[in-house]
């Protein structure tokens, strides 16, 4: 075991290629996988281990799922990528859209992060504001704006989560703590006029699994929409998991904009971001927010 980490880490930076694989939370050297099946997961070692991982959530239905093996096994034999569109793409759009009542229109992307990135985009291009506003513990990827936390002790200083993220970029995050009604309140009425978007995992799920209050997402909806604020639900985790329709459908909010990932690519890298119409037709290249990709 000790052997293939050591032998990842001469090729791979830390020999992983996402930072929590690498077990260094709990002490010991990562397992590597050979193979899995519904819930068990084969180690490279000979060991057979229940999976409570599941990809980090992807993998609902479990390993290998053959229904998902033989739609996929069908696609590949099609090709894979074609620079060009497909029936399939609209055919997922629209059970997506079907699926979530505040979804008119969507994007497919390759990630979460890459996702939100967008859609953080948009929420600037359609108010025209710059600011977002986060809540510490929530996790949104790993794009420069998101990577923000609050700043110890001064209320409304921004701190970085990692190096190499520029100042210029953490001051237009504000993260705030989450469930505190009153400090969302002031921060809004603070900020109002430079608030482009509001984003939250509504059932946060990057922090241990914190519900929120009774009232605090219905409080988000009511004092964003009355400032011109866009609410942005990232329902990577919820979607398709807490229920069929995400947290939204369940907690009866319509966000103006939803971020899905993780359950919808199935073990694939696909990520979606949809919402209201006015909205999404200001994507290029019907509207001027640039947003695009090769895969
Ligand atoms: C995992 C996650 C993301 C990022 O998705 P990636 O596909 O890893 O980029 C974004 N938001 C939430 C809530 C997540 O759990």
């Amino acid at each position: 075991m000790n052997n293939l980490f050591d032998n990842a880490k001469k090729y791979i930076a830390g020999g992983v290629n996402s930072p929590v694989r690498a077990f260094k939370s709990i002490g010991i050297d990562p397992i590597f996988i050979e193979s899995a099946k519904g819930k068990y997961l084969k180690t490279s070692d000979g060991r057979e281990l229940l999976d409570f991982c599941l990809s980090w959530g992807p993998m609902i239905l479990g390993h290998a799922h053959p229904t998902v093996i033989n739609a996929v096994t069908e696609a590949l034999e099609k090709g894979t990528s074609f620079g060009a569109p497909t029936q399939a793409e609209t055919k997922l759009a629209k059970i997506i859209c079907d699926a979530f009542d505040s979804i008119d229109k969507i994007r497919f992307v390759s990630s979460g992060t890459e996702a939100v990135m967008s859609a953080i985009r948009l929420a600037r291009g359609f108010t025209g504001k710059d600011k977002i506003l986060k809540f510490d513990g929530c996790y949104h990827g790993h794009s420069d704006s998101l990577l923000v936390a609050a700043g110890s002790g001064v209320a409304g200083i921004s701190k970085s989560t990692s190096l190499g993220v520029p100042e210029d970029i953490i001051k237009n995050t504000i993260s705030i703590p989450f469930n505190d009604e009153k400090t969302f309140c002031e921060t809004v009425e603070k900020n109002a006029k430079n608030i482009a978007a509001v984003i939250v995992e509504p059932v946060p799920g990057n922090m241990g699994v914190v519900l929120p209050e009774p009232g605090f997402l219905e409080m988000l909806r009511d004092i964003t929409a009355k400032h011109g604020i866009l609410i942005i639900f990232d329902e990577v985790i919820t979607g398709f998991r807490l229920t069929f329709g995400g947290a939204q459908h369940i907690y009866k909010i319509q966000p103006d904009m939803t971020i899905l990932g993780k359950i919808i690519g199935g073990g694939f890298p696909v990520g979606a971001f949809g919402g209201k119409k006015e909205i999404m037709d200001r994507l290029a290249p019907d509207g001027n927010v640039y947003q695009a990709g090769t895969l």
